[in-house]
């Protein structure tokens, strides 16, 4: 069972009250202040590029650019975003990863000079036959994979993702002339330091493999956060150690410059967001109480889907005093007809209760931590129209997404 209490919120109950004020419950909420703090602790690495699909507003992008990260896509959509933040076309700024490409972003990523990471060898063929020289990465799939959930897991052989045979790669590449630029491993959401010793010693072995002069290897993401209290935070310091080593014997084999890169969602992005609700309903079935709030799992799906946890905090609407000293047991469900809408997890699916003081209906839950694909992951399923997002930069409030109608939900078929 784990303990509501208090987590700092970066503006205080009055404020986030009188911003669900204007903008209504339900909602989320980012501080620009925890993004610019996740960043300037990657520093130390020659190039941060945020992997939006943890959080692709283009409000968000755009405080990206201003703080000097690149930036990953990896659809079309994602490219068109990037552009629509100020990202830019003929540079480094942008590169498409995929283990597939579509006619259509193929047409666009040669219009633009996107840089591709490939992930297959068919992507190699077909950026191959239109566009020589064109600037890749390759994606390699170390052969092996590590991860927070086997959904996340992004080696071995049970991984779509990646190039599994590099050498053939590498023939292809040679035969279309294509330029390769760098290299790329991403190994699933999580730091163990261990395993990465073993991702780095994968990266200097294939490097050596390819033999060619390259500019860049790349981290990939998969830097985590503390979820829970007794999460331990990354040491980045130890991280960037293991990967500069890596990149020193990479660039003194290839007798080149090596720029390092990293390529974090979650990390820059997680800690910032809140999703704000309202308690609809306080439920008694048999001898459990359900709160049910007006968000579902097609707001916030990481709980249904990797059985995700996150901090939940209680803001009284009227901003009277809880007794912190009784709390109840509960479990946190949503409004959607759908049995898996429940907050309250486990990996197994399995339901628990989490501890909050008495509450009222019409009193605010805060889900915390919910920057990282939180937004970006939702839905209309049950046909409920995407909620706002709000930033807030230092004392300025912003609405950076309005509520999407009902309407404009219907209009796709009418
Ligand atoms: C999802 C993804 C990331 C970001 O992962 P996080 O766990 O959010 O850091 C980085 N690179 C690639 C290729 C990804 O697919």
């Amino acid at each position: 069972m784990k303990k509501c209490n208090k987590k700092i919120i970066p503006i205080n109950n009055i404020k986030i009250l009188s911003l669900i004020k204007k903008y209504k419950s339900p909602l989320w909420m980012y501080s620009s202040e925890t993004i610019k703090k996740q960043i300037l602790k990657l520093k130390k690495f020659d190039i941060i590029r945020f992997a939006q699909k943890s959080c692709s507003n283009i409000h968000i992008l755009k405080l990206m650019k201003r703080y000097g990260t690149k930036i990953d896509a990896v659809s079309l959509g994602e490219i068109e975003r990037a552009l629509k933040a100020g990202f830019k076309k003929n540079s480094n700024d942008i590169v498409y990863t995929s283990d597939i490409i579509e006619k259509n972003t193929l047409k666009k990523v040669i219009k633009y000079n996107i840089p591709i990471n490939i992930g297959s060898i068919d992507m190699i063929k077909k950026i191959g036959k239109k566009s020589k020289n064109h600037k890749i990465w390759i994606r390699i799939n170390p052969r092996f994979g590590h991860g927070h959930d086997k959904k996340t897991n992004t080696g071995g052989k049970n991984s779509k993702h990646g190039i599994w045979n590099t050498k053939l790669a590498l023939k292809l590449i040679k035969k279309y002339n294509l330029n390769l630029i760098g290299l790329h491993m991403h190994i699933g959401s999580g730091v163990d330091y261990t395993h990465l010793k073993k991702v780095c010693n994968a990266m200097i072995q294939e490097a050596k493999k390819i033999n060619l002069q390259l500019s860049y290897i790349s981290a990939g993401g998969g830097l985590t956060i503390p979820y829970k209290k007794k999460d331990k935070k990354i040491n980045i310091h130890d991280y960037y150690e293991i990967w500069n080593k890596a990149r020193k014997k990479i660039s003194k084999n290839l007798k080149c410059p090596i720029k390092l890169e990293i390529e974090p969602g979650r990390f820059l992005v997680a800690e910032s967001g809140y999703l704000i609700s309202t308690i609809e309903s306080i439920k008694k079935v048999k001898n459990r109480i359900f709160i049910l709030v007006n968000v579902g799992f097609n707001e916030l799906i990481r709980p249904t889907l990797y059985g995700s946890y996150h901090y939940i905090s209680i803001l009284p609407q009227d901003n009277r005093k809880l007794n912190y000293s009784k709390m109840i047991d509960v479990i946190i469900g949503g409004p959607l007809c759908e049995s898996g809408d429940i907050f309250t997890q486990k990996k197994n699916n399995k339901i628990y209760t989490i501890k909050i003081p008495k509450v009222k209906c019409g009193d605010f839950l805060i889900f915390h931590d919910v920057g990282a694909y939180g937004a970006s992951m939702s839905s209309n399923y049950n046909s409920r129209p995407l909620i706002p997002e709000i930033l807030i930069k230092k004392n300025k409030i912003i609405q950076i997404r309005r509520r999407q109608t009902i309407q404009e939900m219907l209009s796709l078929e009418i």
